[in-house]
């Protein structure tokens, strides 16, 4: 493997691949002005952060996955790691505008010449935003195949009807990656069948059989529910075939489970500096809170946690770059990322005390932020279904 190296900036780490110091050094800077004050206004009134999602484009981050032919700079996924963790360790958060990183596989592996034409030199310029991804619906949940959203071909053209919901950024994206089913589930041999992609293009639909509705969420992740009434989409929306749809996003979904591990890592690593900064200063009974073990130890687990999950992203990331299967390991990756993340919230939050309920240290709105990843885009329990059934060899639990 290219890259081994023993020590990074933040400490001792045995890495595996590439670490791209500059464009974490890069990604570093870009995020300086878009400090705490800057989230916390978005997150008071619910807004989307145009500036920092500008700022991004700008500097050709939306980009990194898109090949060099298309206007991208055709990097590897370890290099859009670097990118997510660095932004969310600097306290900021990529939520606005990863989607384009994971929701890209499925394009540059499936999607047609004309299409890729059509759409990805546009979205390497930022003049159009892939960021909305309609797999989740209502009554279905976890069991994705079980998606009600149905697309039947009429003549020349499809015809759409169905809900989406939680499908993040529907407002703010110009295109939408959507999952219908396209043959009824009992008319299939196995339930993954029957289901296909389309490229939604947002900007003609709005209006013309498809809505889009605001979430009211606990977090700032401008998600909504979308309804599709007789929306008519044309043949060459499709990706791929016609009833593999499922195939090619499962395809996808290593890439997200792997890029979103990697923005934990990078909360993670937020919060175990903060929480050193703050025990280190802070001063009660006449020396620093950080002199206590019951303060100091949470601190050095979640840092002990963090690193072991951190390898694990890192060995995916690896994997991923090299195209040998990696379901396991993206998997894994997420989970134990989303906990360690979660375990350093914990004890950022314990160790401000009173003062991490106060919205000016940002330590509360991260920790809302943070505690998604354990739920979305896949909760843990379906997590360790998969290893207990395709890698462990026991029986499907759901
Ligand atoms: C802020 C936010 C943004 C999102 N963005 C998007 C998006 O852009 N696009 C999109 O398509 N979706 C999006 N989602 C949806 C997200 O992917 C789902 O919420 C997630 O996959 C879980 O599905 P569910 O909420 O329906 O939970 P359910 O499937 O109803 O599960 C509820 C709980 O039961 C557990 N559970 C269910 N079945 C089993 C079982 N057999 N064994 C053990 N435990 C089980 C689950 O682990 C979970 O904890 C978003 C969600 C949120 C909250």
């Amino acid at each position: 493997m290219d890259g081994q190296n023993l020590s990074d900036a933040d400490g001792p780490t045995m890495l595996i691949g590439e670490d791209w110091p500059e464009i974490r050094e890069s990604v570093s800077r870009i995020c300086e002005p878009f400090d705490n004050d800057y989230w916390m206004k978005l997150d008071d009134a619910s807004e989307y952060p145009d500036k920092f999602v500008q700022a991004l484009t700008d500097a050709g981050y939306l980009a990194t996955l898109i090949p060099e032919e298309f206007g991208g700079s055709g990097l590897p996924i370890s290099a859009a790691c670097a990118v997510l963790e660095t932004i969310h360790a600097a306290g900021c958060n990529a939520a606005a505008c990863h989607a384009q990183m994971y929701t890209m596989g499925t394009v540059l592996r499936h999607g047609s010449d004309e299409q890729k034409q059509k759409f990805l030199p546009g979205i390497a310029t930022g003049e159009l935003r892939m960021q909305a991804f309609g797999v989740t619906e209502p009554t279905t949940g976890s069991d994705t195949t079980q998606l009600k959203t149905k697309a039947v071909r009429e003549g020349n053209q499809y015809v759409v009807n169905g809900q989406k919901v939680w499908t993040s950024r529907a407002l703010q994206s110009d295109l939408m990656l959507l999952l219908a089913r396209t043959t009824p589930a009992d008319e299939v041999k196995r339930r993954s069948d029957g289901v296909s992609v389309f490229l939604v293009d947002l900007r003609e639909a709005v209006g013309n059989g498809l809505e889009i509705r605001k979430l009211d969420a606990a977090i700032n992740h401008n998600t909504c529910e979308v309804f599709m009434d007789n929306l008519k989409l044309a043949p060459d929306t499709l990706i791929g075939e016609e009833g593999r749809g499922f195939k090619y996003i499962l395809d996808g979904m290593n890439a997200e489970r792997i890029l979103i591990a990697a923005e934990s890592i990078g909360d993670a690593k937020f919060f175990i500096k903060k929480s050193i900064d703050y025990a280190n200063d802070r001063v009660v009974f006449g020396s620093p809170i950080g002199k206590n073990q019951g303060v100091q130890f949470p601190i050095a687990r979640a840092y002990a946690e963090a690193q072991a999950a951190e390898m694990m992203v890192r060995k995916a990331a690896a994997m991923f770059d090299q195209g040998v299967p990696c379901g396991a390991e993206a998997n894994m990756a997420k989970m134990l990322a989303s906990e360690a993340a979660w375990k350093a919230a914990e004890a950022c939050m314990q160790t401000h005390g009173g003062f991490a309920f106060a919205k000016e240290y940002g330590i509360e709105r991260k920790w809302r932020e943070t505690r998604l990843y354990q739920i979305a885009p896949i909760s843990t329990n379906l997590i360790l279904g998969y290893i207990g059934q395709h890698v462990l060899g026991m029986p499907r639990s759901y």
